[in-house]
């Protein structure tokens, strides 16, 4: 019997009548024989004017008592929905998190899931029960209520249905699925039919408005096959999936994103030394800051510049620890940029930058638009941009892309009879569950940070424009050249400017290095150079984004090994660094330890 979870966010129960209209979507789904769990919000703005009321009593409320406050939001939400349920005839129980056993850690307002007992829930099933959830909280080891971060329903659902192996995770929402940018800022933005996890989580701060970015890191982690539709049709709506399932011929960029409220950081004059970057996001880490873009590009006499960016209402905190880091390092200074916003495309058929560079680079030079950093990865090239310019050069990219045009029809629709998704199932979780005969509680820290690989190139070279001019253009007219010359671009960095004049610096393969350096001089002005013995060593996984240890880790361990760093990017599921090849492998042993990753065979 397939096994459905079906998540209702807080506008699809706002009130009595859309409680009942949910209500009857679980029991259709009940009486076509499947087994439904359905996990539920807090009604309309409930968390939100609980959020106030607390902050009308005090300051600072203490975060277990908002803990306690906040999950009420839910449980009305449950038990509104069971008697709907068992209004309109078919039996229904609900239940908190506690009373699953959902255990989180204890912290307080931002709490991860650590296991979950799935007991309660088979046996209320298998007794033909529909089930429902309260979303969003959890337990700690003393019994003490938690909550997962505001948006953590969604989390609730996919976990669930992870521990239950069930067939699907649909949830239903106020907009029909997934688009291929911000609609509010590009009316001609489409709905996406089909999306896999890895471009859900490039996409965070496109993804955040539509679902918690930590669900889709579960629901990849777990192989489970999200549906996001609209509570108030009928209408197929996103299918986030594997990437077997969501590749497409021909089709390179899926989306567009932009965060909007982003700060900038540099410091300058940092000692090209092993260990000085490391110390950086140590302090940065300290002080409990999530650090989005790091770049870091070719020293120049001995020095190089890191930058890196944060959510705008953290640059006041950050700037202290970045002081202090830089005084700790013997660095030049820190700078910083207020005005700031990050414009991203994602897509899977990517797989070389050439392309799809000089398509984004000229769009933006057609807008008018400066580059001010850039950053990449596999999947994604993200630029930093002034924030007054950066909804003309969200419009700009999304239509260079073609992205308001339907895209082309898929072979087949998709059915998770037949998906790849299912195969990334982890067996014990999805037999017991599914079969329920067992009640499996999953190992502890299911929400921990999983890094799924460490990977090395060996075959990198680096060739660094050395006076790359600050406007518009320049990026543009480079990668025209590259991409003339027949070259695959694979990482590509550039750094603020100052006095003018950046670094633009990209990563080609070695046998290509010549070439390359000809076209970047045939491009442009001022001096060129190349490094041809470089190796890529990237740590990617699930849950980079939300856990700020990550990048620290990764420059730790090899400031230990003494290996000096040539240049870094980072995006929402990797951070790449350069290092001199003759230390590739020595790095490649000591990244895959300190990530409790297998040797290599
Ligand atoms: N009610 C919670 C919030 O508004 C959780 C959720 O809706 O996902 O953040
Ligand atoms: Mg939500």
């Amino acid at each position: 019997m397939p096994l459905l979870v079906q998540k209702f966010g807080g506008t699809s129960v706002a009130d009595s009548q859309k409680i009942l209209a949910a209500a009857r979507r679980a029991i259709r789904a009940h009486n076509q024989g499947a087994r439904v769990l359905v996990v539920v919000s807090a009604r309309g703005h409930t968390t939100d004017e609980l959020v106030d009321l607390a902050k009308e009593i005090t300051e600072r409320p203490p975060a277990r008592e908002m803990d306690m406050l906040l999950s009420t939001g839910e449980q009305v939400s449950v038990a509104l929905m069971a008697m709907a349920i068992q209004s309109l005839g078919v039996p229904a129980i609900s239940f908190t998190g506690s009373q699953i056993g959902l255990v989180t850690d204890s912290f307080h307002t931002k709490a991860r899931i650590r296991n979950i007992n799935t007991e309660r829930m088979v046996q209320a099933l298998d007794s033909g029960k529909i089930v429902i959830v309260a979303g969003f909280q959890g337990v700690d080891e003393n019994y003490n209520i938690t909550t997962l971060g505001r948006g953590g329903s969604d989390t609730t659902a996919v976990a669930l249905a992870a521990v239950l192996g069930a067939d699907a995770c649909e949830i239903y929402t106020d907009v029909d699925g997934v688009y291929t940018t911000d609609p509010r800022v590009v009316p001609e933005a489409r709905k996406v039919d089909r999306i896999s996890y890895d471009e859900m989580l490039e996409l965070a701060s496109l993804g955040a408005g539509v679902m918690h970015s930590r669900s889709i890191e579960f629901a990849k982690k777990y192989g489970v096959p999200i549906h996001v539709r609209s509570s108030f049709s009928d209408a197929e709506g996103t299918w986030i999936v594997a990437e077997g399932d969501a590749r497409r011929l021909g089709v390179t960029v899926s989306g567009a994103a932009l965060a909007k409220e982003e700060a900038r950081v540099t410091i300058l004059g940092v000692p090209d030394h092993p260990g000085v970057v490391h110390q950086i996001f140590r302090n940065i880490a300290e002080a409990n800051i999530v650090v989005d873009m790091i770049v870091q590009n070719v020293a120049k006499d001995g020095r190089t510049e890191v930058s890196f960016t944060v959510a705008a209402d953290d640059l006041d905190d950050t700037l202290p620890a970045a002081e202090a880091a830089a005084k700790a390092i013997g660095a030049g200074g820190v700078t910083h940029g207020a005005g700031v916003s990050k414009v991203s495309v994602v897509g899977l058929g990517m797989r070389t930058h050439t392309g799809v560079a000089t398509a984004m680079f000229e769009a933006l030079a057609d807008a008018g638009v400066n580059i001010e950093m850039i950053t990449t990865s596999e999947i994604k090239i993200s630029v930093l941009v002034q924030r007054a310019q950066a909804a003309d050069a969200l419009r700009a990219v999304h239509r260079a892309f073609g992205l308001e045009r339907p895209a082309a029809v898929w072979n087949e629709p998709f059915t998770i009879e037949k998906s790849a998704t299912r195969l990334l199932r982890k067996a014990p979780a999805t037999e017991n569950g599914a079969n329920g005969s067992a009640a499996p509680s999953i190992p502890s820290g299911m929400e921990d940070l999983v890094i799924s690989g460490v990977e090395l190139d060996e075959g990198q070279a680096r060739v660094t424009l050395l006076e790359v001019p600050d406007r518009p253009g320049y990026a543009a007219r480079v990668f025209r050249h590259i991409a003339e010359a027949g070259v695959f671009v694979d990482m590509i960095v550039q750094n603020v400017s100052h006095e003018g004049k950046t670094l633009l610096s990209f990563t080609v393969p070695r046998d290509a290095a010549d070439r390359a350096v000809e076209a970047a001089r045939a491009a442009g002005e001022g001096a060129v150079t190349v490094e041809t013995s470089l190796a890529k060593l990237s740590v990617l996984g699930v849950g980079m984004r939300t856990h700020t240890g990550v990048a620290v880790r990764m420059f730790g361990t090899l400031a230990e090994l003494g290996i000096n760093i040539a240049l870094i990017n980072t995006s929402e599921v990797r951070v790449n660094v350069a290092t001199d090849v003759s230390r590739g492998r020595e790095a490649l042993g000591a990244l895959r330890k300190a990530f409790a990753l297998p040797a290599e065979a």
